[in-house]
């Protein structure tokens, strides 16, 4: 499926819970409500989502939350959008705290890679950020996933915490072979009051302490990051640089948040509400793919052609992360 200008729009993120088991305080800290559960959409909803989208040219799925792993139903999910036709690719981005709980059935859904999001390896300030989380449960999560040959990357957003703390990150990918991927934060919900350290900085903080660092130009996925490669380590390192390195002209993807609503980029309200179509009284099966179909073609023709991270007043998306899955 092409856009209003042209890019090919092929990945989807699908927010199959609002909820989560973290309190991470530029997502969702103390205080946020959740929806009630029936504005989330079900298990048939999702699929039948990611469905129409297969048909119209979605092959690569990510699925995200808030916690995608507090949904008792997340594995049959992803099981089943797995053997949807078309679809390449069905990968997961978790916190871990319910990674080694849930990683055999994970495996037999088939999946195709695991997002680790790990923003320090230290563990009182892990516990700090994220509201109580034990960083034990994480990197059990991430070794199972290494044992089991499951690619798995490190996801860290770029929070000021000091050179030891990249250093410590970055480690993570000498010994195994992990990717690890900084993000810079967005001004997005409570997002907006955690200042992102600028990546332009970062590399040559890290270019300055690794020597040789080199671009690394093999695909690692199918999203924007940038990915380098340091001598003697077996992951590599990726840039996800939305603030100061504006990736647009290539941007492939659309969301699906947990209520239905297909947002078709992270800084605008723009998109159109499936669940309308969903929920609808049709009685005719083919007609409601036809509408649904029809609604997702509309909002991607006219998706934003780009972001305004750098204009925050012209922002018009008001949801915090947790509501539209990162
Ligand atoms: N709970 C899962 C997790 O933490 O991976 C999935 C949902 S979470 C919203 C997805 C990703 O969004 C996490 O890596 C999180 O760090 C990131 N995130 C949250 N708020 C952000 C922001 N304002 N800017 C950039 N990334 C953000
Ligand atoms: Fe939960 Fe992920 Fe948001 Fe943290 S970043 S609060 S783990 S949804």
């Amino acid at each position: 499926m092409r856009d209003g200008t042209g890019r090919i729009i092929d990945y989807m993120r699908i927010s199959i819970t609002d909820r989560c088991n973290l309190r991470c305080r530029y997502c969702m800290p103390d205080g946020i409500q959740s929806l009630p559960r029936r504005e989330i959409l079900t298990l048939e909803e999702m699929e039948a989502v990611a469905a129409c989208g297969a048909r119209l040219g979605i092959r690569h799925i990510k699925i995200t939350g808030g916690e995608p792993l507090v949904r008792k139903d997340c594995c049959d999910l992803v099981k089943r959008i797995r053997k949807i036709p078309g679809i390449e690719t069905v990968t997961i981005t978790t916190n871990g705290i319910l990674l080694a709980d849930n990683l055999d059935r994970l495996a037999e859904a088939g999946i195709d890679g695991i997002n680790i999001s790990l923003d320090t390896l230290d563990p009182d300030r892990y516990r700090e950020l994220t509201g109580g989380g034990e960083i034990g449960r994480v990197l059990e999560g991430l070794d199972l996933a290494a044992a089991a040959h499951i690619p798995a990357k490190i996801n860290a957003v770029s929070l000021d915490l000091g050179e030891q703390n990249w250093k410590d990150l970055l480690e993570l990918g000498r010994e195994r072979p992990v990717d690890v991927r900084f993000i810079e934060m967005m001004p997005i919900g409570c997002g907006k009051n955690f200042p992102s350290l600028d990546h332009r900085v970062l590399l040559k903080q890290m270019e300055a302490c690794y020597p040789g660092m080199e671009k690394d130009g093999r695909r690692h996925g199918f999203g924007p990051a940038v990915y380098y490669k340091i001598p003697g380590f077996k992951g590599s390192v990726g840039f996800i640089s939305a603030i100061h390195g504006k990736f647009c002209s290539s941007c492939n993807r659309i969301r699906l948040t947990a209520q239905g609503y297909l947002k078709t980029c992270l800084c605008y309200s723009a998109g159109t509400d499936l669940r309308k179509i969903l929920r609808a009284d049709i009685p005719d099966p083919a007609e409601k793919e036809r509408r649904l179909e029809a609604a997702m073609e509309e909002a991607v023709r006219n998706k934003p052609q780009a972001h305004c991270f750098e204009r925050p007043e012209e922002i018009t998306e008001e949801e915090n992360m947790i509501r539209i899955g990162g």
